[in-house]
């Protein structure tokens, strides 16, 4: 086992505890404990002997992903919307592949070196409905270090056999997978569960998913109003729910610990309660964008004080680099007549989707205390107040050079 780096020294950025700010260093010495956390950061010292760690580049938190799919990492770019015919055409027969343990583990390296090779150091991830194909995710996620709340996408019925996986064999494997894996390595690793959305649930599922959440303090990860088609099918699909998030809310699965993935279309009603359950968000602009599902108002969540992060929503979405959804989230932001800068996009695409998944005290941040998930974004040549514009907006920038979860180089 290699041993976290115990210093780290170079131009650094930080996002503040509250956003949009975020703190600056032009020479910054960031120092590691054993464990891996940060129990110093200031700038250096005149004749600081610790080594530029990463010449040419600024250190910064690790991106967080809040939305992402491991069975989709094969098919981004299937340009099939909208939603419910690219699920049916591109989606169901590629994640019906992941019952076959040797592709699976394919996938999950491919998966892990691509999150690595952007700089994102912790993710909310849905696997497929198979409990191997999620076992061997974490496996690899374990293996090369990451940070990752995942569980098996919940689904039984609306959709092809060989996706489905009937209600009591799969809260009995997520079971087993609680076990096995939540709370690894000291919380770097957690089960979470995962009802794909109510389409793909009976009530039983649902019912079932959020009793065993409950019982494990689990988080849940879930789809909601991405897609006009889809309110419509849920609407018939449960015809006793006054809305969408009723659909939800009636059968538990809405809470402090919830995430709740697009929201494009939700009515005031529905926002208001999502905040007053203390529910968060997955912004997925870029997949929002691609499925021609609409655009979620940032303000909508700010507003209201919901925490929001950024998700990729791979493989809807077409790129790994949560700095590129922010890029996203800022045309997104325009086009809804509300601009957002680049600075308080990049507190989202850190520190806003930490908080967004109840990670808020320990990652998202370079400060003392937190973990030392740090990046070294190799730098554009920009002084100072066009530094931030650069990391986000120029997408032919190189990706990062190196991506440290607790000090140790992954
Ligand atoms: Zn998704």
């Amino acid at each position: 086992m290699p041993s976290p780096v115990r210093t780290l020294r170079g131009r650094a950025l930080s996002p503040s505890r509250e956003s949009p700010s975020l703190e600056r260093w032009d020479d910054a010495l960031i120092e590691i404990d054993e464990l891996g956390r940060i129990t110093s950061i200031a700038a250096a010292p005149p004749g600081c002997p610790v080594a530029v760690s990463h010449p040419g580049c600024v250190l910064m938190p690790g991106l967080v992903d809040v939305h992402l799919h491991f069975p989709q990492t094969r098919v981004i770019g299937s340009a099939a919307g909208p939603l419910l015919e690219w699920l049916e055409r591109s989606v169901f027969p590629e994640e019906a592949r992941f019952a076959e343990p040797l592709y699976a583990s394919a996938v999950a390296t491919e998966f892990c070196d691509a999150m690595i090779a952007q700089g994102t150091t912790c993710a909310a991830i849905y696997s497929s409905s198979h409990p191997i194909a999620t076992e061997l995710l974490f496996g690899e996620l374990d293996r090369r270090g990451l940070r990752a709340t995942v569980g098996p996408a919940l689904m039984d019925r609306n959709a092809p056999a060989e996706v489905l996986l009937a209600a009591e064999p799969a809260l009995a494997a997520c079971a087993a997978l609680i076990q096995r894996w939540h709370g690894h390595d000291r919380g770097r690793l957690r089960m979470s569960i995962v009802p794909r959305f109510a389409l793909s649930c009976s009530a039983a599922l649902m019912r079932g998913a959020a009793d065993l959440a409950a019982e494990h303090g689990l988080w849940i990860q879930t789809h909601i109003a991405e897609n006009h088609a889809e309110i419509e099918a849920t609407a018939q699909a449960f015809p006793a729910a006054k809305d969408y998030l009723a659909v939800y809310e009636d059968h538990g699965l809405v809470g402090a610990r919830t995430i709740l993935a697009h929201c494009i279309w939700l009515s005031d009603s529905e926002w208001d309660r999502v905040a007053a359950a203390e529910a968060t968000v997955a912004h997925c602009p870029d997949s929002n964008f691609f499925l021609g599902s609409g655009r979620m108002a940032l303000g909508h969540a700010s507003r209201r004080g919901i925490e929001v992060g950024l998700g990729t929503d791979i493989g809807a979405g077409r790129s790994f680099s949560v700095r590129r959804i922010a890029a996203s989230a800022y045309d997104n932001a325009l086009i809804v007549g509300a601009p957002a800068s680049a600075e308080a996009l990049l507190w989202l695409a850190t520190t806003g989707g930490a908080r967004a998944i109840g990670l808020g005290e320990v990652v998202g941040r370079l400060a003392v205390g937190f973990d030392a998930d740090v990046i070294a974004v190799p730098l554009p040549p920009v002084d100072d107040a066009g530094l931030v514009d650069a990391l986000i907006f120029r997408h032919d920038a190189p990706p990062v050079e190196a991506t440290y979860v607790r000090g140790l180089r992954v």
